[in-house]
Parts: C-alpha cells; structure tokens; sequence
C-alpha cells in the first residue's frame, strides 16, 4: 500500500493519553515540542516556563548535553543487554553511583522502569525479606490516606487515593491505612514541617495491637506530592519510625518525588532526619530523560534474602529493562551532574527566597492554604462549589496560556521546578500564578 492509500485519521486519536481528560485535550490540545533549560516550548514556539519539572522530575532542567550524549553514545556502544543472570558493566557503575548519595547502609540498589514498578518492587521486597527471616505470617501492608505509590496494584492498594482505585473493583487483601497528616485547621499556612500531627502516627500501635506480628511494612512518602504537598508533622516520621523498629516492621520511603536533592539533600530522608529500611526512587534518578526507576535497600534487608538463600535466583523479580543500558548512561551522567552541580545545594540556596513567594500568596482572594518544602509548594484554593478541581484546572490552563507550567491536583496548585531555578523565574511563576488566581471566578 502505498503512503497516499493510508486512510488519514485525526493523528490525536490514537494515542489513548494518561491520566487525562482525553476529549478535552483533544478538542483543545496544548502541546510541547522542544525544552532547554528551565522552560519548554510549544510547537508553535510560546516559551513556557517550567514550574514543575516536567512531573517533578527534570531536576537538572532540560536538555542537558552532558546527558543526551551519555545516552547518544550508549546507544551506539551497546543498546540492549539482559540482566538476567548476565551482567553489563554501565548497570554496576550507575547502582554504585547511586549507593554513593543513599543513606549509609542503604547500599543495595535494584532497578526498574518506574515510580510504580518501584514501589510494587519494594513492597515485594518487604515480603520477602521476612519470609526469609522465617516470619511468614508478616504478610499485611500498611500506607496512608492521600498516599501515592504509583499504578500498579500494589502501589495503588497501599496508596491512599479512593479516585485512582474506584474503577477498578478488588485490590490487594490484607492492605490497611494510617490516617493522612493534612491538619488544616491547625497547620495551614504553615512554612516546612508543621507543628500538628505527630499522634497520628500513633495509629500504627493500633493496627499493630489488632493485627500482632503479621504486619510486613509501613509505606509513606517523606513529603506527600501528588496529593497536594502534606508536609510531614514535627516528629511524625521519627515515631513512625520507632514504633516500626519496635514491632519488627520494615519502613518503606517512597523518594520517587523527594529524591535527588527536591528537599535539599541527597533523600528527603536525609532532610527529615529519619532513615527507613528500604527506599524507591525513579524520576530525578535520571533527570527522566530516559525512565528509571529503582529501590534501595538496607544492607540488612539483602544480605537476609540474599545470603539467606544456598544458591540459585534469590528474588523472583525482575523487569526486562531493569539496568537499561541507556538508563543506566542517563543515570550515570545525572548522578555527576548531581555531584559537579550540587543541585541539593542549590534547592536549599533558593527554598528561602522560593518559601517566601509561595507565602505571599496567601490573602490572594481563594487562596486557603500553601505548603511548602525545598522547591516543593503547595497552593490550595478554595473550590468551587459542586465542582471540586474546577477552579484550580482553569488556573492551570489559564497560567499555561501565559507561560507557565504548574500542575493541579483537585484544587491544589503543586509547583516543584528544576533545582537550576534562579530568582527571577521564581518571580515569574508566583507573578503568573497570583494573576491567574485572581483572574479565574471563584
Ligand atoms: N510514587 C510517587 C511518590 C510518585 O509521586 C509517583 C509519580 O508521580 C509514583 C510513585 C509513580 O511513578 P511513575 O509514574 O513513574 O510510575
């Protein structure tokens, strides 16, 4: 058949998107086409400046040369290899530079594709590992209200979000759920970790007194994202923390957002001053220019599933692409610019000035809450009544058209930029924002 047989459709038919109003956008599409530094640029040419890092990930910013050739020259070296029971030397270079900025005795980084895969790996992991131990009645997961861990069964099951579990009936028995840490009528406003909420973690005694030693692990995400930016309460993680210790329970971070220097270290558990047993990560871990993900784990946790088992496979789990070779380039090429660049240091430099423009928006008519962490803010608006997610949609479509990228989550504006971000975009994205808020009706 030849090109002029091939009957032409709307080319935005096929491509089923994710996660989105597919009608909507295809009646009215906005599209990107081309990103540099901090902003991207649509196919027509408008700069848009990019207050979220694509989706929390570009953390380095766009375009980076030294990554695109890290990746360009892996490709023509070798573009494929397994890592089922053979080995390429750039996928042991990148888990060691990984290990290099986990917490000390976290050294054991196994890869995957994604956020999702990572937090599905993890929680396998957990199930394993006390299996080995010989504890095999620890089968029952605990996450939180509000938490995401992704799409996959097990990270949507421990994940606590009702909208992204209700069209799909049954979910992973045996899951339970700590109450989410969103105190607003004692914390809003609140500049970093807020006062109120440390209880709630109190919640674990209970679900431990109901169910005795049958719980694996506990879940959460240092800073919650995706669900509008919770900031841990003062001393919640740390209890959390302790009464897992106590009970025998291992403490899963999910970093997938907080990695990579988000909060202004390395990990936010780094930042929060609490280290868990095992932690996923993925988006930053190569700037997301090629996807990745992985969970790092205790030592501890490997060697009792590793050198627990006398011989053969150890852990029956692996992906096709876990270690890609152009991953794996990404990842190496993003670690080094992570080091040369100190791109921690330069989210801690900015979250000051960052925090107080995020601050400043309070008292702009609709504006009931902000968050805030490293370069992760939260802005939550007042909704429209009868239509949760309107207003905050409109604000996101209404600051795209000016130039500025942020994200929406229900009627929460989430900005987390690229670590590179200098004052004058700072500027720029809260000017745009404040605009837009006043702009759309209430
Ligand atoms: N975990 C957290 C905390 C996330 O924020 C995300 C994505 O935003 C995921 C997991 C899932 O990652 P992915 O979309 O790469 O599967």
């Amino acid at each position: 058949m030849n090109e002029m047989q091939i009957p032409r459709r709307n080319n935005l038919d096929a491509f089923w998107m994710p996660y989105s109003d597919n009608k909507y956008f295809k009646s009215t599409p906005r599209m990107l086409a081309r990103a540099e530094g901090m902003s991207y640029f649509t196919p027509e040419g408008q700069e848009i400046l990019d207050g979220t890092a694509g989706l929390w990930c570009c953390n380095a910013g766009h375009g980076r040369r030294e990554i695109v050739e890290a990746i360009q020259k892996q490709a023509a070296v070798m573009d494929f290899a397994p890592t089922f029971q053979l080995g390429h030397p750039i996928a042991f270079e990148a888990a060691a530079r990984v290990a290099e900025i986990t917490p000390e005795g976290m050294d054991r980084v196994f890869f995957v594709n994604s956020g999702s895969e990572a937090a599905d790996t993890a929680l396998k992991i957990a199930l394993a590992y006390h299996k080995a131990r010989g504890e095999s009645q620890r089968v029952r997961l605990v996450g939180r209200e509000r938490g995401y861990h992704g799409v996959g069964f097990g990270g949507m099951s421990v994940g606590g979000i009702g909208g992204n579990r209700k069209q799909f009936g049954a979910q992973l028995p045996y899951v339970d759920h700590l109450p989410h840490t969103h105190l607003p009528a004692q914390n809003a406003f609140a500049k970093g970790q807020p006062e109120h909420g440390e209880h709630l973690a109190d919640v674990l005694e209970n679900l431990v007194a109901l169910h005795g030693d049958t719980i694996a692990a506990v879940m959460v995400e240092p800073v919650a994202g995706s669900t509008g930016v919770l900031v841990p309460p003062k001393g919640y993680l740390e209890k959390l923390r302790k009464i897992c210790t106590k009970h025998g329970i291992l403490l899963i971070f999910d970093e997938v957002i907080t990695g990579f220097g988000r909060i202004g270290t390395n990990f936010g558990s780094e930042r929060l001053g609490v280290t868990p047993d095992i932690m996923t990560m993925a988006k930053g871990l190569t700037n997301a220019a090629v996807p990745m993900g992985a969970v790092a784990t205790s030592n501890e946790v490997y060697s009792t599933i590793v050198d627990g088992m006398p011989s053969g496979i150890e852990l029956f789990h692996g992906y096709t692409y876990s270690g890609h070779p152009l991953a794996s380039a990404a990842a190496i090429a993003t670690m080094e610019l992570h080091r040369a660049e100190d791109l921690p240091g330069r989210a801690r430099t900015m979250e000051p000035y960052f925090e107080e423009a995020a601050h400043a928006l309070r008292g702009t008519p609709g504006v009931i809450d902000v968050r805030n962490m490293g370069l992760i803010a939260g802005i939550e608006l007042e909704p429209r009544t009868g239509k949760p997610g309107a207003r905050a949609m409109e604000v996101f479509r209404t600051c795209f058209d000016e130039g500025v990228l942020v994200r929406v989550t229900g009627d929460i504006v989430a900005l987390s930029p690229p670590l590179i971000m200098e004052r004058p975009h700072v500027d720029r994205i809260f000017g745009t924002l404040a605009d837009a808020i006043r702009a759309v009706p209430a």
